[in-house]
């Protein structure tokens, strides 16, 4: 048994069955036990890290990612008319591979570079001492707990693979209800049992009357909530907000909850604060949170549309002019995984959203 796990059994003992959502948060984020706050989970297996990450995400993949988000940030600052002084947010920066890239492709751009006042928002002390290792110490940067603790300015904010590990609910039509999905013991084991606690029925799609016994229907209160604040902050501080993820622009059914241990699926009950815990994004209550927190959202696209359109093909053959032939063929692979429908080209989805007629009438990447 790991240490949390002894303290998720002691806690199910004294409460009950503890919810999805409630799991989730103790294992990603216990301070001293918790998945993200413990451990090393980003790298690819071959990165040379020790440890070696659990999982690779677009950023650790080229550096052509970071350097198209940085290509979008540009032309968003442009469209805000430039400001002398504006916040450069990354929430969730992993091992900050995406700022770095981004911040030396601005590097074209100086009066972006003057500008920006760079903030990380990052819940886990071990990733923060990467980030800082692997960013420049130049660059005007300051870590910060929570998107409320920005200044009052022009702001523009990215999210990679954030949104996924937000906790969600899960609940299962059982009879005429739906019952929340928790996590209780059976045989000494974690095991998944269902609550008491019933979904109202008008949070539900209108055909989950037909659905069979036993679908499961996930809500995430705590996502919405997060894409709200931050709607309302770009609402009235004017700017942008990029959010890109796993996951389906329209509400559905089924389980997507997923647990990661050395880049190969586990069992999310299993090894507790030792396996990432994420599930797939519903864009679609996402965009109605940032639409009704005062924000334009125009329609989320695919990772490869929106890649695509800000230029992947061009930067892949930039970088590959006159190179070896290896090098041409890691960039054409690269390019495979980040736009590919094989790759992350279509489940990867990308969400802006920008406050009214701050960025003129088209929030670039979004065509
Ligand atoms: N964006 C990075 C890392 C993705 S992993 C990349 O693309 O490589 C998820 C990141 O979100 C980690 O940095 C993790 O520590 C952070 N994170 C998880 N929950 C968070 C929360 N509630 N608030 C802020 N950051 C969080």
């Amino acid at each position: 048994m790991t240490p949390l796990e002894q303290q998720i059994h002691q806690r199910i003992a004294a409460d009950g069955p503890m919810p999805l959502a409630e799991y989730m948060i103790v294992c990603l984020t216990h301070p001293e036990f918790g998945y993200y706050t413990s451990g090393h989970p980003v790298g690819g297996k071959a990165s040379g890290e020790t440890p070696p990450g659990d999982f690779i995400t677009a950023p650790e993949i080229s550096q052509m990612f970071g350097e198209l988000i940085g290509v979008w940030c540009m032309e968003v600052w442009q469209a805000l008319g430039s400001p002398n002084r504006f916040n450069l947010v990354e929430i969730g920066p992993g091992r900050g591979t995406l700022m770095k890239d981004l911040l030396r492709v601005s590097q074209v751009l100086p009066n972006f570079m003057a500008a920006a006042h760079v903030y990380l928002v990052e819940v886990s002390p071990t990733l923060s001492h990467v980030q800082g290792q692997n960013l420049p110490s130049q660059a005007n940067i300051k870590w910060i707990a929570d998107i409320d603790d920005l200044p009052d300015r022009p702001t523009i904010i990215i999210a990679n693979e954030l949104l996924d590990a937000l906790p969600i609910r899960q609940w299962c039509k059982h009879g005429a209800d739906w019952l929340e999905r928790a996590v209780g013991i059976v045989d000494e084991q974690l095991t998944f049992v269902l609550r008491p606690n019933r979904l109202e029925l008008s949070d539900l799609p209108p055909d989950h009357v037909t659905r069979p016994e036993g679908t499961l229907f996930e809500t995430a209160p705590a996502r919405e909530a997060f894409v709200a604040r931050a709607a309302e902050l770009i609402q009235s501080n004017t700017g942008a907000a990029l959010f890109i993820d796993y996951g389906h622009l329209k509400s559905g059914y089924g389980d997507t909850f997923q647990a990661v241990r050395d880049h190969v699926p586990a069992n999310p009950l299993q090894l507790p604060g030792r396996t990432d815990l994420t599930s797939h994004v519903d864009f679609s209550p996402l965009r109605a949170a940032a639409n009704s927190n005062g924000c334009e959202v125009p329609q989320p696209v695919t990772q490869r549309q929106f890649l695509l359109t800000l230029g992947l093909l061009e930067r892949a053959g930039q970088l590959g002019a006159g190179r070896p032939s290896s090098v041409q063929s890691e960039l054409q692979q690269a390019v495979e995984r980040l736009a590919s429908p094989q790759g992350m080209g279509d489940l990867f989805k990308v969400m802006g959203f920008a406050a009214p007629a701050s960025v003129g009438n088209q929030l670039p990447g979004f065509s």
